[in-house]
């Protein structure tokens, strides 16, 4: 039994991406802090495919300890792909920010990916078959207006991934590591940015996806030996690419 992990699966591409290999028949470790929704999810992936084992955790990934502690508590169970999605955002320009929702943004998109990403690759890089997927953004790869650190978290998450990426190559190992990296697209996250308890997208974002459009994307992704999945900035368009960042293989040995 192999299982997918899916971060961030309660709401938007999280759960579509759960529905979408559920689909292609992976057992799955879904994880968010909301428990309702997750049952919610579990419940209509086991009433359409009863083969599939789906395990939800409740937790919320924005310290290190429970970084950790969901990892560990993963033990159990062999891991095949880990796709870290949770994640979310400030749109606010610098000198009005919200230092404690910072640190919060921080914490999950940064820390507790970097811990989860880590953990994984030193347990299973040497296993056939593994996928290591983060999502970042199109904001990680242009700097966007009002959403600056937001922007430089994604940046951290495209170049932390490409460099993993390259590293495994380098060293022959046998997982693969990728980043999507979405424009808008429709789900909890606008409301999220904003502070806002809801956001129409329709009317107020000239060209935006759906959360299973992007979930299309990102198994396109995982099927292909390309390391980046991204939408262009003018067309919108899905792309797959190499990886985009300059690497310098170490001078010294
Ligand atoms: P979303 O609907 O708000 O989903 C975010 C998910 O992350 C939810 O399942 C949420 O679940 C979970 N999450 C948030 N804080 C958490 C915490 N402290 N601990 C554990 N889980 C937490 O937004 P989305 O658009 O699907 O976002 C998914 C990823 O796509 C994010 O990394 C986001 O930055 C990226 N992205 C989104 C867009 C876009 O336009 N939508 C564009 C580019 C990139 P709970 O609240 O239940 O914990």
């Amino acid at each position: 039994m192999k299982y997918t992990v899916i971060t961030g699966a309660s709401s938007g591409i999280g759960y579509e991406t759960a529905l979408a290999f559920a689909e292609r028949g992976k057992n799955l470790i879904l994880a968010a802090r909301r428990e309702d929704k997750l049952e919610e999810l579990k419940t209509e992936i086991t009433n359409k495919y009863q083969s599939i084992d789906v395990v939800i955790k409740s937790v919320d990934l924005s310290t290190a300890e429970n970084a950790h502690a969901f990892y560990n508590s993963l033990q159990g169970y062999e891991l095949e792909t880990f796709i870290n999605n949770a994640g979310f955002g400030d749109f606010s320009l610098i000198s009005d920010q919200d230092l404690n929702k910072v640190g919060k943004m921080l914490h999950l998109n940064i820390e507790t990916l970097t811990i989860l990403s880590s953990l994984f690759v030193k347990d299973y890089e040497n296993v056939e078959g593994t996928q290591l997927i983060n999502i970042s953004s199109r904001a990680g790869y242009n700097v966007v207006a009002t959403s600056v650190t937001y922007s430089a978290t994604k940046f951290y998450v495209s170049a932390f991934t490409e460099g993993i990426a390259q590293e495994l190559k380098t060293k022959g190992a046998k997982m693969q590591a990728k980043v999507l990296a979405p424009a808008a697209t429709e789900t909890e996250f606008a409301q999220r940015s904003f502070g806002t308890d809801s956001f129409e997208y329709k009317g107020k974002v000239a060209k935006y996806h759906t959360s299973k459009e992007m979930a299309e994307f990102l198994l396109a992704l995982y099927d292909s030996d390309k390391t980046v999945g991204l939408i262009e900035e003018g067309t919108r368009e899905f792309s797959l690419k190499e990886p985009i960042f300059p690497y310098s293989e170490p001078t010294t040995k």
